[in-house]
């Protein structure tokens, strides 16, 4: 037995054959041309078939791994019809009267070397991309197919790394898991391993020769190890795990599509979180029922100075695009304390979790406010699109945000931009001020959503990111309970929904309690939908209410 190592960027237990990827590299020869326009002809004739031909994987992708992953077709598209390289290729084919081939696999490898030389990490991963769509184009000179994996049954497919149209065009019931030599946590290979919930392990040195090839394998996808040729007894453990594993898939897989209701007919809705865009596939993956919390501030944190309007209405779309009507909670600009950007200039403070924070900063800062909430209302025309608002503490506060928003839509409706115009907003309730106000609060918003993690912190008195005071943190505090029920109470008043957006609400020991308490959503990270989900569907509320 042999056993490399790599990086597990998506958990779960794979036995079976490895199989070395072969890429299906042509030789690109360099030939002297005389008809330079027919060969730049042929070169125009072959982008359009790659564009075909991307269109085709493109919808393949959206049915098999959801809208977001297959996103990354759609800027292959783009790729292969982007001036800059069109231009490249033409001038080699015309100033050096060569053949297409040569030119585009010339211009591909110059566009990689320029991407692969950039500082930043996102456009250093493109590099593989640019190769990508340039050896499609070069197949197409060439009259090659598509290339795929040769297996009649399924394997652990191996390679140095894999562009995203070779994962695609597998046939994802032949892959029991991906490893690849090189690729990051954010490659394709990684994304599309997780949206298609199997192991994946990257920067792993494992050769890709036939020392490996054909051969017994187990890729631990908690450990990040591929076992080749396990010993009977490793064999055995780890056949018992993945038993384990494909039970618990199994029954969660079962329950897609399925509502949330509970044994005697009450109904929750089941959320996701998200930080950014590429959070969207497990979303769709994971059957969320909307977005209850997208942390805007990520895209902040991203940036190297203020996301301009049109930037952040293209992410925002997007979201909205993607849940096509489902309901996207956006809670505008959360930063400050523990999440800083240089370019905001924050003061130093002594307390900053009790200080310049949240919405505190778009009331201090009006401009940066309005900017973020008109890029949200233009969003708001392309899908079913909520606002939160973070840290809220009075009525005060509220009113003089719905004063800043509706400056906001006045200005659209003068400029004849369209928007949601009845577009639902809502208040995070993450300080004790805003449940002791619940009621008042409830009269002034659309719904509240509760951010357990703050509210705990300001609660208790425990700074939520000091490891030393863990032995004192307690998540089931009863002061809490009793606020959860409080407030769920008072937004019930006014005829208004609640929910927790903490990391509270994805505690499955506390799902009853929470039904019981009369929750009308719980939004977590994607994976614990299904968990939730199972827990929901054998509840029987009265029944647990009774035996309190
Ligand atoms: C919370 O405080 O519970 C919350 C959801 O917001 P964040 O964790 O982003 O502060
Ligand atoms: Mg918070």
């Amino acid at each position: 037995m042999i056993v490399y190592e790599g990086k597990a960027v998506f958990e779960g237990i794979a036995i079976g054959k490895l199989s070395v990827y072969k890429k299906n590299e042509e030789t690109v020869k360099r030939e002297k041309v005389e008809d330079v326009e027919a060969e730049i002809a042929r070169y125009t004739s072959a982008r359009e078939e790659a564009v075909a031909q991307l269109q085709a994987l493109y919808e393949k992708a959206v049915k098999e791994v959801g809208e977001a992953s297959a996103e990354i077709f759609e800027a292959h598209q783009m790729m292969v019809d982007d001036d800059d390289f069109v231009e490249s290729v033409e001038s080699i084919i015309r100033t050096q009267e060569v053949n297409a081939e040569y030119a585009v696999a010339e211009t591909g490898d110059n566009f990689k070397k320029m991407f692969e030389e950039m500082e930043d990490e996102y456009f250093r991963g493109r590099a593989a991309d640019i190769k990508d769509i340039s050896e499609r184009i070069v197949r197409i000179l060439q009259g090659n197919g598509g290339e795929g994996i040769d297996s009649e049954e399924p394997v652990i497919v191996v390679a140095d790394d894999l562009a995203p149209s070779e994962t695609v065009q597998m046939d994802k019931d032949k892959i029991l898991s991906f490893v690849t030599v090189h690729g990051s946590a954010n490659s394709h290979t990684s994304i599309l391993a997780k949206t298609m919930n199997i192991p994946a392990v990257i920067t792993c040195p494992i050769p890709l020769t036939d020392e490996v090839d054909g051969k017994e394998a187990v890729v631990d996808g908690f450990e990040g190890k591929v076992y080749v040729e396990p010993t009977p007894e490793v064999l055995a453990e780890k056949q018992k795990l993945l038993q384990t594993e494909l039970e618990k898939k199994a029954l969660l897989e079962e329950l897609k599509g399925k509502e949330n209701v509970t044994l005697d007919g009450q109904k929750i809705n089941l959320y996701a979180n998200i930080g950014n865009t590429k959070d969207l596939g497990l979303v769709v993956k994971n059957d969320a029922g909307g977005i209850g919390l997208f942390r805007s501030e990520f895209i902040y944190l991203g940036s190297s100075d203020y996301p301009t309007e049109d930037e952040q209405f293209a992410i925002y779309k997007q979201v909205a695009e993607t849940l096509a009507g489902k309901k996207v909670i956006i809670r505008t600009l959360d930063i400050g304390a523990d999440k800083q950007a240089d370019y905001f200039q924050l003061p130093a403070e002594e307390n900053p979790a009790m200080g310049l924070r949240a919405i505190r900063i778009c009331l201090t800062r009006p401009e940066v406010f309005k900017t973020q909430l008109r890029a949200i209302l233009r969003a708001s025309a392309f899908g079913k699109v909520s606002i939160m608002f973070p840290m809220i503490i009075s009525v005060d506060e509220v009113k003089e945000i719905q004063g800043i928003l509706a400056e906001v839509k006045a200005e659209l409706d003068d400029e004849g931009i369209a928007y949601d115009k009845n577009i639902e907003t809502g208040i995070m309730i993450e300080t004790p001020a805003s449940v002791i106000m619940a009621e008042e609060l409830a009269k002034e918003v659309d719904f509240f959503s509760i951010g357990t993690n703050d509210l705990t912190q300001y609660t208790l008195a425990i700074d939520r990111q000091n490891q030393s005071l863990d032995k004192f943190y307690d998540s089931h505090h009863p002061a809490i309970l009793k606020m959860l029920k409080m407030v769920v109470d008072a937004a019930h008043k006014y005829g208004k929904w609640a929910g927790i957006c903490g990391e509270l609400g994805a505690d499955l020991s506390l799902t009853k309690e929470f039904l019981a308490m009369g929750f009308d959503e719980l939004s977590v990270s994607p994976g614990r939908i299904l968990p939730i989900r199972k827990i929901v569907r054998e509840t029987d509320v009265s029944a647990y209410k009774a035996g309190k």
